[in-house]
């Protein structure tokens, strides 16, 4: 699976600690992050990740980009809800097409945690169906 990592500044520590305790099973999954979260989760584990520009320029956009293109299957989003962002309009944007493409998505730790255990159980592995049909009706 694909999944899409990005934290807000105060969130960040949260992240590294979140990518450490679980990086076993993200080991198994190809990674997305926005640039400074990117930075921080390669540094604390040395997991393979592609990185995006940063948040503010660019990089929440470059992710929704993925998810209408069907290819993100899981968006870890630790998002500070106390601290206004200045791209407040790219970052709605991604949670809006995180619904639009019901792609899961976790904006805390406790959510992202529920996430990353289901994945591992295989909760998600209708996301495979649902690419499958996608590139059987587009015919590719
Ligand atoms: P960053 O971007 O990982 O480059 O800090 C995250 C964000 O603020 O959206």
């Amino acid at each position: 699976m694909n999944i899409a990592l990005i934290a807000h500044d105060k969130k960040k520590d949260d992240m590294v600690k979140l990518s450490v305790a679980y990086q076993e099973i993200l080991n198994k999954h190809t990674l997305y992050a926005t640039g400074t979260t990117g930075e921080r989760v390669l540094e604390a584990t040395g997991l393979p990740l592609h990185r995006f520009k940063s948040g503010p320029l660019g990089g929440d956009q470059q992710i929704g980009a993925y998810i209408s293109d069907n290819k993100i299957d899981m968006v870890i989003f630790l998002r500070d809800p106390l601290t206004s962002q200045p791209h407040e309009p790219d970052i709605s944007a991604l949670l809006r097409l995180s619904d639009v493409y019901e792609i899961p998505l976790a904006t805390n730790l406790g959510t992202a945690e529920m996430l990353l255990r289901g994945l591992d159980a295989g909760f998600l592995n209708w996301r495979d169906i649902a690419k499958k049909r996608e590139r059987d009706s587009l015919d590719i």
